[in-house]
């Protein structure tokens, strides 16, 4: 039905600040999302990213490619087959992969990135103004602090994103996280 494959690639800090940054453009994008200033995970912050990210020397980039078989791929899903596909394939292989990263996290005493905003609430208690239900999982991702993944997908992992498009899935998904270390 489908399988999984691993990418991962090393960018020191100073590369990353230079030529996968744009603070501006990726904080622009944000604002056109529902998560911008929902979730915790998301921008606004009120911290500073690039200082966050001088804190570290490298960025660990790692990818979980998810193919599917032909006979996935060749057909047209309605909204509710796509959304079963995704509550049976995508979000337990993404939990899966966002698991994987604090363990590596924890083994290179670094900080991890997920591959996209943090799902681990229902409704993140951003939006009722409490304090984060689970402070010790919560991370950011690689493009909400101003990261371009699909430059680093493409350039570093070899692999571009592809997205589903009209009822149809792509060849495969790519989950982009990492770890600062
Ligand atoms: S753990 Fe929950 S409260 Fe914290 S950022 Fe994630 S969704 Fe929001």
């Amino acid at each position: 039905m489908y399988y999984t494959q691993k990418f991962e690639a090393l960018i020191d800090i100073e590369t990353l600040l230079n030529d996968y940054i744009d603070l501006a453009q990726y904080e622009n994008s944000c604002k056109n999302c529902p998560n911008y200033g929902a979730l915790y995970s998301c921008p606004p912050y009120d911290f500073d990213k690039l200082e966050l990210l001088r804190k570290f020397t490298k960025l660990k980039i790692i990818g979980l490619q998810i193919l599917f078989d032909k006979k996935l791929t060749g057909k047209v899903y309605s909204k509710s087959e796509i959304s079963t596909i995704f509550c049976n394939i995508i979000t337990p292989e993404r939990n899966s992969f966002d698991s994987d990263l604090l363990l590596e996290e924890k083994k290179l005493n670094g900080l991890a990135l997920y591959s996209g905003s943090c799902n681990l609430c229902q409704i993140c208690k951003r939006k009722t103004i409490k304090p984060c239900e689970h402070p010790d999982k919560m991370r950011y991702s690689i493009e909400s602090l101003g990261g371009d993944v699909v430059g680093l997908s493409r350039d570093y992992l070899g692999v571009n994103i592809l997205w589903a498009d009209k009822g149809k899935l792509p060849e495969y998904f790519l989950f982009v996280g990492g770890i600062l270390i």
